[in-house]
């Protein structure tokens, strides 16, 4: 099966990994603020805070920014059910905002008019979370607009990506929003494994962020309600979490930095080759509207929502690991539950009916890409006929 998305490790990253398995620390070590200080370096933010996931980082920054029972966050329904969790994990109330039909990303036009309405209603978002949907950043500079106007903090959900650029340079030097999340995982364009991290460039944002990383416990003096009994001393301060990134992580993430601009790349080359071949049939493919995108993910439309199906089960049954993002979050039985239905969000839930997203990953070969080219276009035929 040729994998829609999948990890590249390298003899640099194994013996990374390898060295700190041979070291003093496997966790809590000098491997996770290299790490740290390295992509903050990167994007050109002030700050940045390791965690084991990108959930976990959603929840952290939500958490440092105030949502708790009460508050409410904002986001796109074409998204991981992550950014939407990570509010109710706050006991904050969850809202969507349907996405713009050609960037698949939340609509800054639809934000601003339900804000319009939700103060009239006396209910505006304490945090509204954009997902940089397949890499592309949503339209930032409008809705820094909005948060200006409407007092609300911005989470990116920049999972798709770290390594890419929105209108104000990397995604994740804050110049936008209040934090900026990353993803980890596999699929992701680095990987740790399992992994994530907050970006931000308020210090006070991520040193509560750390601290809750870390069972709320703290080691500073001048953070204590009382002077040490000795140097043994911590105390608990608030109800925090175990949310940290081992160090053997941290080494597989630093060594993966170094590589993320070879594999940005490789990933744009594919993308246009992709465009290239695929410019003529019967599908609408990726539109940029903002930034030069890092793409994690290559998602086509198909002409009816009625092929859909076919064409999916036709190339896996060929071999090809296509999939499908994202079924829209207020879809889910759980959102259901709590009061959403279909129709609430109709541009979501159109681009989830049409969606396939193809293999793309630095390891894909131009071979193999040919062959999921040649494949689909045979599945369209077919699927168009009957
Ligand atoms: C992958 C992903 C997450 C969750 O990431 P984990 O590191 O697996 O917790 C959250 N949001 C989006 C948009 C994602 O793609």
């Amino acid at each position: 099966m040729i994998p829609y998305g999948r990890q590249d490790i390298s003899e640099a990253d194994l013996a990374a990994v390898a060295e700190v398995l041979r070291s003093d620390w496997l966790t809590q070590g000098p491997a996770v603020p290299a790490f740290e200080a390295a992509v903050a370096r990167y994007c050109g933010a002030g700050h940045a805070v390791a965690v084991n996931s990108a959930t976990s980082a959603l929840h952290l920054a939500y958490l440092a920014l105030g949502l708790a029972p009460g508050k409410l966050l904002w986001t796109t329904p074409n998204t991981f059910v992550a950014t939407a969790n990570a509010a109710r994990m706050c006991g904050a109330d969850v809202d969507f905002v349907d996405i713009d039909p050609h960037s698949y990303n939340l609509c800054a036009r639809a934000l601003e008019s339900k804000l319009a309405e939700a103060e009239q209603a006396g209910r505006l978002p304490q945090v509204v979370a954009p997902v940089h949907f397949a890499g592309q950043a949503c339209d930032m500079a409008e809705i820094r607009r909005l948060a200006d106007r409407y007092d609300f903090a911005i989470v990116e959900d920049a999972s798709h990506a770290i390594g890419g650029d929105d209108e104000a340079g990397k995604i994740g030097n804050g110049s936008h929003a209040d934090c900026t999340v990353f993803s980890f995982h596999p699929v992701k364009l680095i990987t740790t494994g399992e992994g994530g991290m907050i970006l931000c460039n308020r210090p006070e944002l991520a040193e509560r962020m750390r601290l809750l990383r870390s069972h709320g416990i703290s080691r500073d003096p001048a953070a204590m309600t009382q002077a040490p009994d000795g140097d043994w001393y911590y105390q608990q301060l608030e109800l925090g979490y175990n949310y940290r990134m081992t160090d053997m992580q941290a080494a597989l993430g630093l060594s993966q930095l170094a590589r993320l601009d070879d594999f940005v790349a490789r990933r744009r080359a594919l993308v246009a080759r992709y465009d290239q071949r695929l410019a003529g049939a019967r599908l609408t493919l990726p539109a940029v509207a903002h930034g030069h995108p890092a793409w994690h993910l290559y998602v086509v439309l198909l002409a009816d929502a009625g092929q859909r199906r076919t064409v999916f089960d036709v190339l896996r049954a060929a071999g090809i690991g296509v999939n499908v993002h994202y079924i829209p979050v207020h879809l889910q039985p759980y959102y259901q539950a709590l009061g959403f239905a279909q129709g609430n969000f109709p541009a979501a839930e159109n681009y989830y009916e049409r969606a396939l997203t193809l293999p793309l990953h630095p390891r894909l070969t131009e071979s193999e890409q040919d062959y999921v080219v040649e494949q689909l276009l045979c599945a369209i035929e077919r699927s168009s006929a009957a």
